[in-house]
């Protein structure tokens, strides 16, 4: 087989949850650009369907349903609409998550007394570990219950692929953002390693993007509405930028389609070497 054609999804479809912004965007893009038949799902149905029609409109076959990933029944019923429309689901994009603010740092560079420890709002820790962490046990349970009947399916297909959104935040301090945003990706690290291990009998690979500082929505998208916060920030990137959400597809590709076979378990970073240190102190 010619190496271009183990990236070919043709035949296959994927669900990807917080599609219809930022980075699960660019998945669901990258998915139907490589031949899958896409589903975005989001809490905001209205983004998604947009999303959707875009796709459509360009030649994709996409769908669109609407989905909070904090709530178990919501994920359960997009993946079985998934399935009835697609026959079977082989990709699945753990994507949606939040940061609910309140770092330690401002992004001004000052002390958020909001942020510190002692103070912290407990409902802010419990929203994001309710996105953040629960949300992706959730879709990564339901997509290992329709992955694990693929092999039931016509074309004899087994397994597939989840591929998790964590962040360099699992392994840093990045202490601008809150602190219930780091221990949840934390958690996302060490749960999508079980996983992996656990579902790898099945034919199903589980990995993770760990992305660095990438411009989107997330933070009310703070960084799109202040140029000068994303300067203050493409400083401080090793790389001397911050990344555009069309650099993360090449990456979640290769984790989707046959060309990442041989990858299971891997929390891989693409973060600008942000992960090496900020340039200058944050
Ligand atoms: P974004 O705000 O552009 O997109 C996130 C999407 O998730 C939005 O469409 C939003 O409506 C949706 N969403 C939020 N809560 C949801 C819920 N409960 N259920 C379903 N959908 C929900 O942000 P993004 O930067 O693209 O974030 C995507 C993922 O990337 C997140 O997991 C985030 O933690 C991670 N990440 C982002 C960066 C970055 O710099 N942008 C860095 C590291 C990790």
């Amino acid at each position: 087989m010619k190496t271009l054609d183990q990236f070919d999804l043709t035949g296959r479809s994927g669900l990807v949850t917080g599609a219809a912004s930022g980075l699960g965007l660019a998945y669901a893009e990258v998915l139907a650009e490589a031949g899958a038949k896409v589903t975005l799902t989001d809490i905001d149905a209205e983004g998604a369907a947009r999303e959707c029609a875009r796709l459509v409109d360009q030649g994709y076959e996409a769908r669109w349903d609407s989905c909070d990933v904090s709530k178990l029944d919501e994920v359960a019923r997009a993946f079985d609409h998934h399935v009835a429309a697609y026959g079977g689901c082989d990709v699945a994009f753990a994507n949606a998550g939040l940061d609910v603010g309140n770092g330690f740092w401002t992004p001004e560079g000052t002390r958020n007394p909001e942020g510190q420890i002692d103070v912290y709002d407990p409902d802010r820790w419990y929203k994001s570990i309710g996105i953040n962490l629960n949300g992706v046990f959730h879709t990564v349970r339901e997509a290992a219950r329709v992955m694990k009947a693929n092999k039931h399916r016509p074309n004899g297909r087994r397994g597939g692929s989840i591929v998790i959104t964590s962040s360099n935040a699992a392994e840093v301090n990045e202490a601008i953002v809150g602190v219930p945003y780091m221990a949840a990706k934390a958690g996302v690290k060490h749960f999508m390693r079980h996983a992996a291990y656990e579902l790898a009998a099945y034919g199903i690979r589980v990995n993770a993007i760990a992305p660095g500082p990438f411009v989107t929505n997330i933070g009310d998208g703070w960084v799109k509405k202040n140029p000068a916060a994303k300067a203050a920030w493409d400083q401080l990137v090793p790389v001397g930028r911050m990344a555009e959400t069309y650099q993360v597809k090449p990456l979640a590709l290769l984790l989707a389609s046959d060309a990442g076979s041989y990858m299971t378990g891997a929390h891989v970073m693409i973060d600008g070497g942000m992960q090496l240190g900020p340039v200058k102190p944050l």
